[in-house]
């Protein structure tokens, strides 16, 4: 086997890893410019109560002011925003209406609780007395968004306590996207109202985007439902490629295969627009065998090219209630001739605590052949950490909402810390996801965090792509 190029192009004696890749990312610098994120930093990270006082979350009129300085930006950067609306319905305490006093009260914890879901992923701000909206941008702002939406509801829908008295609220939240949905905030804000109202109408919990509609006039959700089960045998599902590097000596260790969907209609369609559906209606299933296939057969050309590559494929939580979804997976690497040591799966914490039995015996079955395992954004789910030692996985990919920006927050810094030291004490690896800059590069090596991955080093491409950009 030959080595592999380093970060930047063709092998070199000394790795490379802070070259930015693209405009936009911060100048490199050295480990010795990397932040104090000691133990003093750790001791003083508070808890969202204390971080932002809820009582001063800004107002409609200053939401609406923010809302514009934010796409203005985006504008400039040619980035996305989501704006998420979260509407919070009736408190219901099981004995009638809440006292003012009490309403406060809880108007206080649910504010704490969406600040903590929001962190990393973008601000809060309040719109009226039962509405709050979050503003995420970013070149991925669709994903991040979802990501985000998906805590929220999962953070207000658990019990909030006003003594003993356990009190539940449900909520709901509609999403617009600038420039597509809207470009002035006004606007934007309206198209997330109606978002909002359907996500409403659905049933609580639910979240809702604006329903965009192609020419013809079918909107985009129903296209993509229709032609999901036939995306397969019409060829219109392909890979990208988005490589992983090597801390300690800046290789290439391989890449995570990213699916995307070439929609004659709707053009390259993003995961998170199809995948909730593909769950949905269990297509899932089909598609993520075809996503192993496609990997193995990459995996297999870079082999005998002589390349160590090792290839990341995502799986969901839907796939592991097939109750033989470790023997196909087996057979599918078998039928390549592909070793298992050169897939790694990447799984999220959901997938394992929906059924932990039967997804814990699908995984002792594929580590014991063989098979890299790792958990994928990781400090996103609910798992506690005492859960991490019960699952055989060697990997733990930390959160990207965690990785951006931390060498410029303290709580994101502390958060990553502690993920690389709990899974050093386990004896896991560490991969970063999420990296943009060289500052935060430069902190994760510092800290000991084995592996990375993000836009620093390059966004996904296809794998002819990717073999031009890093000489391989
Ligand atoms: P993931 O597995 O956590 O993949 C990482 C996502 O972050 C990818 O988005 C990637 O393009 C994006 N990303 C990587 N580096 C950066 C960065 O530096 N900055 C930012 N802002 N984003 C970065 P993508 O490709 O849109 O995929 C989104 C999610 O869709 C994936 O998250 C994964 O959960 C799911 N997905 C993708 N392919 C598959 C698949 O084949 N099967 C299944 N079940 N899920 C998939
Ligand atoms: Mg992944
Ligand atoms: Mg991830």
């Amino acid at each position: 086997m030959k080595p592999l190029a380093l970060y930047g192009g063709s092998p070199r004696a000394e790795p490379d890893l802070l070259s930015p890749a693209g405009e936009g990312n911060v100048a490199p610098e050295g480990t010795d410019t990397v932040p104090e994120f000691g133990r003093e930093t750790y001791r003083e990270v508070q808890p969202p109560s204390r971080r932002g006082l809820p009582a001063d979350l800004p107002d409609r009129l200053v939401t609406l002011d923010r809302v514009g300085e934010t796409l203005a930006a985006a504008h400039r950067a040619h980035h996305d925003v989501v704006l998420l609306l979260i509407g919070i319905d009736d408190y219901s305490t099981g004995s009638g209406r809440l006292r003012r006093s009490d309403a406060d009260a809880l108007g206080l914890q649910l504010e704490d609780r969406l600040l903590g879901a929001a962190v990393g992923a973008g601000s809060v701000a309040r719109v009226s007395a039962h509405s709050y909206a979050v503003m995420v941008a970013g070149v991925a702002a669709t994903s991040a968004a979802r990501r985000c939406a998906n805590r929220v509801l999962n953070v207000l829908s658990r019990p909030f306590y006003l003594g003993n008295a356990a009190v539940h609220v449900s909520a709901a939240i509609g999403a617009s996207t600038f420039p597509r949905d809207a470009t002035r905030p006004d606007e934007l804000l309206r198209r997330a109202e109606q978002a909002l109202s359907a996500a409403r109408r659905a049933g609580p919990n639910a979240f809702r985007s604006v329903q965009t509609r192609t020419r013809n006039g079918t909107d985009a959700q129903t296209l993509l439902r229709a032609g999901l089960r036939s995306a397969i045998a019409r060829n219109e599902l392909e890979l990208h490629y988005q490589a992983k590097f090597d801390l300690a000596d800046g290789r290439i260790t391989g890449a995570e295969a990213l699916l995307r969907w070439r929609h004659p209609e709707l053009g390259l369609v993003e995961p998170a627009r199809f995948i909730p559906l593909a769950e949905a209606d269990g297509c899932i299933v089909p598609i993520g065998e075809w996503v192993l296939r496609a990997a193995c057969e990459q995996v297999r050309r870079w082999r005998d090219r002589g390349l160590e590559m090792q290839v990341g494929v995502n799986v969901s939580a839907r796939q592991f209630r097939e109750p033989d979804l470790a023997q196909r997976i087996l057979d599918i690497l078998h039928a390549h001739r592909v070793d298992p040591a050169w897939i790694e799966l990447e799984l999220t914490e959901s997938a394992v605590m929906d059924d932990a039995d039967g997804v814990v015996a699908a995984l002792e079955r594929l580590k014991a052949s063989g098979v890299r395992l790792a958990i994928d954004d990781f400090g996103t789910g609910y798992a506690s950490l005492s859960y991490l030692t019960r699952l055989p996985v060697h990997v733990v990919k930390i959160d990207q909402s965690f990785v951006r920006g931390l060498a410029n927050r303290s709580d994101n810094g502390a958060i990553v810390l502690a993920i690389v030291r709990l899974a050093r004490n386990l004896g896991m690896d560490v991969i970063a996801e999420g990296v943009e800059t060289g500052r935060d590069l430069a902190a994760l090596r510092a800290w000991g965090c084995d592996r990375a991955q993000g836009y620093f080093f390059g966004k996904p491409v296809r794998a002819e792509e990717f073999a031009t950009r890093f000489g391989i």
